[in-house]
Formats: C-alpha cells, sequence, structure tokens
C-alpha cells in the first residue's frame, strides 16, 4: 500500500490530537470519522495544511517503514536496533527494548513471530 497523496503531516489520530503542523484532528474530521490527511477515494478537503507527499516521497517513506516493520518483527528495536525482550502478558506478545520500553504488543495469531 502507498502512501502516496497521503498528508506530510499525519501521525496517528489515536494518539495524538494534532498531525505534526499542529492541525487538531477533531476540527477537520467529518460526520463517519472521516479525515483529510490520507489519500481515500471519499477524501474530504476539509484541512488547509493538506500537504500531500509526491509519489518518490511515498516510496522513501514506505521503505523506512517496511524496514522499521521488519526490524521489529526480526526481534529488534526500530529506533536503535538493540535486541528487544519478549514477554508473554496473558497470550499477547510484548517485545520491550532495554533503552526504548515497549516497541511492540500484539497477539500472536496475527501473524507475528512464533
Ligand atoms: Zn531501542
Amino acid at each position: 500500500m502507498s502512501s502516496a497523496g497521503d498528508c506530510r503531516h499525519f501521525r496517528g489520530p489515536f494518539h495524538h490530537k494534532t498531525c505534526h503542523a499542529g492541525q487538531v484532528f477533531e476540527e477537520v474530521t467529518r460526520p463517519g470519522r472521516r479525515l483529510p490527511c490520507l489519500n481515500l477515494p471519499d477524501r474530504v478537503d476539509t484541512c488547509a495544511a493538506y500537504d500531500p507527499l509526491t509519489e518518490l516521497e511515498a516510496a522513501t517513506r514506505d521503505a523506512e517503514v517496511a524496514e522499521l516493520v521488519n526490524d521489529i518483527l526480526s526481534g529488534l528495536c526500530g529506533e536503535c536496533g538493540l535486541p528487544t525482550e519478549e514477554h508473554d502478558d496473558g497470550g499477547v506478545l510484548i517485545r520491550v527494548c532495554p533503552e526504548h520500553g515497549e516497541v511492540m504488543r500484539g497477539c500472536r495469531r496475527a501473524g507475528g513471530p512464533a
């Protein structure tokens, strides 16, 4: 999945109230929980700060994300590359970096490393 056309300021709205540009997500979200940030077919144009990634920028970003995910799934911290420790929290797999703390939390059945 390419992130071309997604806003360069976007970051996870479940963890942040604002994007990197300081726009409050709630102010630009439309009914049906639609955000203007992502390049979806029914994208709403409600944000003045929307600045889409070009194909090249998106390809670079996607490659970085893929590498990060790959590191985490192979048991390394995505921040520093140190090996993470694996903990089992009642069926939930948690990987913890000695420097950066929790880097992943997920169900083993969701396709993570066995
Ligand atoms: Zn780390």
